[in-house]
C-alpha cells in the first residue's frame, strides 16, 4: 500500500504540484486504511480545509485514481468506493460489512484468461475482479448477536 512519502513522490514524479489542497488530501488518506466513499473524505477534512469544495475533491481523487495512488472499489451492494493503491497485478478481498479489504498479489485465473484471449484473437488484455465475503471479526460479531437474541 502506497505510503504517504510515496504518494507525493509518485504525484510529484507525474509532474504535478502539491498544492496545499492535494496535500490536505494526501495526508487525510491515511486515515482510511480500509474503503472510504468521497462524502467520507468530504467530512474527514471538513474541519481542517472547510474550503475544500466537492468538485475540487473528485478532481484530486480522479487524478489520483489515473496515477494509481488510489484504487477505485465496486462494491455489489451501495455506491463504488476507493482505497489506498497496491501497485503490481493484483485482487481484492473485500467484507460487505465492514469495507476491510484485502489486496490479493498474485492471480488466480491469469492462465485460463491468457488461453482466452489468445483463442479470441485478442492482445493486451487487463482484467480486474473482486470478491466480496463476510470478514472473521463481522462474522464473529454477528455470531454473538445471533447467541444473544
Ligand atoms: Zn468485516
Ligand atoms: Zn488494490
Ligand atoms: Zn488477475
Amino acid at each position: 500500500m502506497y505510503s504517504k512519502e510515496e504518494m507525493r513522490k509518485t504525484i510529484e514524479r507525474h509532474g504535478i504540484r502539491l498544492t496545499p489542497q492535494r496535500t490536505a488530501i494526501v495526508d487525510a488518506l491515511s486515515g482510511f486504511p480500509g474503503i472510504f466513499s468521497v462524502g467520507d473524505l468530504q467530512r474527514h477534512l471538513a474541519k481542517s480545509n472547510p474550503d475544500l469544495g466537492r468538485a475540487t475533491l473528485f478532481r484530486a481523487i480522479d487524478l489520483f485514481v489515473r496515477l494509481g495512488v488510489l484504487e477505485k472499489v465496486h462494491r455489489e451492494a451501495g455506491e463504488d468506493g476507493y482505497t489506498v493503491g497496491v501497485t503490481g497485478h493484483h485482487h481484492h478481498l473485500i467484507c460487505r460489512i465492514c469495507g476491510d479489504i484485502r489486496h490479493i498479489d498474485f492471480c488466480p485465473i491469469q492462465k485460463d484468461i491468457d488461453d482466452l484471449v489468445l483463442q479470441e484473437g485478442f492482445s493486451d488484455s487487463v482484467h480486474r475482479f473482486e470478491i466480496e465475503g463476510v470478514c472473521a471479526i463481522c462474522r464473529e460479531k454477528s455470531l454473538r448477536k445471533k447467541k444473544k437474541a
